[in-house]
């Protein structure tokens, strides 16, 4: 059986102790081992912070981006390799495995373009100076400067390589080196995109660390000048928030958590119009796609009660086409849980709504003798109110219909009922139907994606994270911001006002206009 190494303080090093098993989830086969016993964390953050930030810092805004495009193309020339790994280690289908691989790169790509807008340095002006005292002499400008500690980044099991790759791309180019570590049972994908990049030889010593394995008492050792960017269940959130060394020092961390994700289908949408079209194709590709284990799938479809037969009958039909199997076959649409730990939560969360919903389609029943799998599963709510639905996120292929009145208000009072979300969809051509919704659920959530007639066929789907904006959420959903452009980059920098005599202040830090000079937020 393989074994994944680690790659700390410039060498891979092999876990001691008894190692945690990797699995093939449509098998059931062991398929790798890894551990992170006997790694000194506080040397791999020794390490990142005394060799790998100032080496990162030495080469500015703009050179920092160029190592970006690089890392993408390295990894893009292994991504047969890794789509393969994806479906064997991580449930994946092909189309699944290409969602998460090309989504790493394209991530890497994208801020490798912004760069190219940067300064040389790495002094990044934030809008522009001020006048502070009775004449222009007296003068301030906010700027960022990059933080000089080092960014721990722990991830989910479902995206290995976007996860990783959108927070690494964003801390590198603030100028922080990284120590990354994935969820465990997926981490082939990521062990291997260590491994290219390490062989690359890109990155300077020091400014990427990778852990394969448990964190240990990796956080004990963060300090003041370090970030901690977290994806993963609400609770775990929780407890890495509330740890004493982050408390201790006022740590920045960011938070990505759980999301009871809305589609809000309008009673105004006609039936066979393509905002209803986009709005079935959506739900199903939901429910479908990563079996459900996407952080922004949608869990509550909110229908006017007039329309519910009628859309549970299309949902029905199009997710009982689906074939479940061994994402090694090319005519499998839904692969397994990543997990038989996310099998077990599955079941019982489904188990769970069923008391309070009636199955449309699928269901807990076990698919075969081997392999993590779950029907495609369809719930309507006996009463959409029924907490356990606002509540309770089921990781997997499944959805829950919530019979509604059609009215605006009523539409976002049940959104905002999941306190707090990455990412909800609404569909209507009512304009004003449309901004009355968007305005009551804009302060719960990270995104709202609308879709009406005049959009149809010209956006991507709602569960697509862009690096272009906003990926996080108020409450639930972590509290929590990444990406959104140059806004991504800002958990990496620290602001600093710098007053002076403006000769000095704007001469020095100002933005320069030749340089198209832009502030994350
Ligand atoms: P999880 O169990 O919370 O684990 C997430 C990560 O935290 C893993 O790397 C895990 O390591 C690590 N971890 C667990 N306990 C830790 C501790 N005490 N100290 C340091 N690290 C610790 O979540 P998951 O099962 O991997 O992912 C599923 C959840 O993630 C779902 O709830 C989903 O909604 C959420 N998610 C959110 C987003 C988003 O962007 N908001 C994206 C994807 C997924 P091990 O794997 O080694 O245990």
């Amino acid at each position: 059986m393989q074994t994944l190494s680690s790659y700390v303080l410039g060498r891979w090093q092999t876990g001691s102790g008894a190692p945690t098993l990797l699995y093939n989830p449509a098998t059931e086969e062991p398929l790798a081992q890894c551990g992170t016993g006997g790694v000194d964390m506080a040397a791999v953050l020794r390490h990142a912070r005394e060799q790998g930030g100032p080496a990162l810092r030495a080469l500015g805004f703009r050179r920092r981006g160029e190592l970006l495009l690089g890392l993408s193309q390295a990894l893009h020339a292994k991504r047969e390799e890794l789509i393969e790994l994806s479906v064997a280690n991580g449930g994946n289908t092909r189309g699944d495995a290409k969602f998460d691989i090309d989504g790493a790169t394209g991530t890497l790509a994208y801020y490798a373009g912004l760069a190219k807008a940067l300064p040389e340095g790495n002094v990044l002006p934030d809008g522009a100076g001020i006048q502070l005292g009775r004449t222009a002499r007296y003068w301030g400008q906010h700027v960022h400067v990059p933080r000089p500690g080092v960014a721990v980044h722990i991830n989910a099991f479902n995206f290995p390589a976007w996860g990783m790759l959108e927070k690494m791309a964003c801390a590198l180019l603030a100028g922080m080196p990284v120590v990354e570590k994935p969820g465990t049972p997926s981490a082939l994908v990521a062990w291997r995109i260590a491994e290219v990049l390490v062989e690359s030889k890109l990155l300077p010593e020091g400014s990427y660390q990778f852990l394969c394995g448990s964190a240990g008492d990796l956080l004990d050792h963060m300090g003041p000048q370090d970030a901690l960017a977290f994806t993963g269940s609400s609770a775990t959130g929780a407890r890495l928030r509330g740890h004493p060394a982050l408390v201790r020092h006022n740590t920045r961390v960011n938070i990505e958590a759980d999301s009871l994700n809305a589609a809000v289908l309008a009673a105004d949408v006609e039936s066979g119009s393509e905002t209803y079209g986009a709005f079935l194709a959506n739900v199903a590709l939901d429910i479908q796609q990563k079996a459900g284990q996407k952080c922004t799938a949608t869990r509550r479809v909110l229908v006017p009660k007039a329309r519910v037969d009628e859309v549970v009958a299309e949902l029905s039909a199009a997710l009982g086409r689906l074939v479940v199997g061994d994402p090694a076959d090319a005519k499998t649409n839904v692969g397994p849980l990543a997990s038989a730990e996310a099998l077990r939560d599955v079941r019982a969360g489904i188990e769970r709504l069923q008391h309070y919903a009636r199955a449309a389609c699928g269901g807990v029943e076990p698919i075969g003798s081997r392999g993590y799998f779950v029907r495609p599963t369809l719930l309507v709510a006996v009463d959409a109110n029924a907490k356990v639905f606002h509540e309770h996120e089921v990781f997997g292929p499944c959805a829950s219909i919530l019979p509604y009145d059609g009215a605006p208000e009523a539409a976002a009072a049940l959104c905002n009922r999941g306190g707090g979300g990455l990412v909800s969809s609404v569909y209507s051509n009512d304009p004003r139907w449309l901004g009355a919704v968007v305005e009551g659920v804009a302060p719960w959530l990270g995104r709202v994606w609308t879709m009406s007639d005049k959009l149809a066929g010209h956006a991507t789907a709602p569960g697509l994270v862009l690096p272009h904006t906003n990926h996080g959420g108020p409450g639930r959903a972590g509290g929590g911001e990444e990406l959104g452009g140059l806004r991504g980059l800002s958990l990496y920098l620290n602001r600093c006002a710098i007053q002076g005599f403006q000769g000095f202040v704007a001469g020095t830090f100002g933005a320069k206009v030749s340089e198209g000079a832009t502030a994350p937020a």
